[in-house]
């Protein structure tokens, strides 16, 4: 056990200031930073602003695959963020480049178990998708199976565990869940449904998220990032400040979203963020409470 929540030390604007100063772009996450669910995070916008007003490079990335980067900013923008498409990397375009990376063959389909933002990104860079639903109507009538989730689950353990099956197996994230609703329950992520099929398939998928190998590298080079000079706000260890940790980026974790400061005060120190904050509102000066401070 670390020490009591208590003590965790939280760091100010002055503080925070100083140390993103010298960078040139800053990543973030979007839900539990930017948002949380359909609320904006009170100061955000100021933030962002503020941030591209010192001449820094915002860019956003979100182990969030139901949106595509259109619609990712759009939401960005419907909370008065001036935010481009070109500015986000959604896990579901990751997916997609994923494929062009191991240039899978056009000709075949890919099933998508996910929501709309993977399917318009996989048909925008030329990718034939089908759903579940889709084969449902032509499904072995002996496998009936009432629950259309639990279905979904069924019918990619079975093709990725046939015989003959050489299909590439893509994780968008593994997170475990995410907050919701005003009182910031925890409901299952993509994680918890990718686990159920790794278990029944015996394949493990390759996790083009936040948190998987395989994104910093194509990150670094498609988004000509230098990682000295780039810092990393989100709100999950594993993921936003591990991708940070991984690189070499200033890592910065607001107390918006997952992780709580009991957390902070359990997790090892190697995979502690370099600064804590009561939210983004922190990252432009005057925007936090100095309170905090010291
Ligand atoms: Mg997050």
């Amino acid at each position: 056990m670390g020490p009591p929540s208590a003590t965790l030390r939280k760091n100010g604007p002055d503080e925070v200031a100083r140390a993103i100063k010298p960078l040139e772009c800053v990543i973030f996450d979007c839900d539990g930073v930017i948002w949380r669910g359909q609320k904006k995070i009170e100061g955000a916008r100021e933030a962002i602003a503020g941030l591209e007003a010192e001449g820094k490079r915002v860019l956003y990335l979100t182990n969030n695959s139901a949106k595509s980067r259109e619609q990712c900013a759009s939401k960005l923008r419907n909370f008065g963020i001036e935010a481009n498409p070109s500015q986000v990397v959604c896990s579901s375009s990751s997916a997609a480049r994923y494929l062009d990376s191991v240039r899978f063959d056009k000709a075949k389909k890919v099933l998508v178990i996910g929501q709309e933002g993977i399917l318009i990104e996989l048909a925008e860079a030329g990718y034939e998708c089908v759903t579940c639903e889709d084969l449902c109507g032509s499904s072995d009538p002996e496998c009936k199976i009432e629950e259309y989730e639990r279905m979904e689950l069924c019918i990619a353990s079975l093709y990725l565990s046939s015989r003959e099956s050489n299909a590439i197996f893509v994780a968008t994230n593994l997170d475990v869940g995410d907050r919701v609703g005003s009182d910031g329950r925890l409901i299952p992520g993509a994680g918890p449904c990718l686990a159920a099929i790794q278990t029944a398939s015996g394949r493990e998928a390759t996790n083009v998220g936040k948190g998987g190998e395989w994104l910093l590298p194509h990150l670094v080079e498609t988004l000509n990032l230098d990682a000295q000079r780039t810092c990393i706000v989100g709100d999950r260890l594993d993921t936003d400040i591990a991708l940070g940790k991984q690189s070499g980026m200033l890592t910065i974790l607001p107390l918006t979203g997952v992780t709580s400061e009991e957390d902070l005060a359990g997790c090892a120190e190697g995979e502690r963020p370099d600064l804590v904050v009561e939210s983004v509102a922190a990252l432009v000066r005057g925007g936090g409470p100095a309170s905090t401070e010291g």
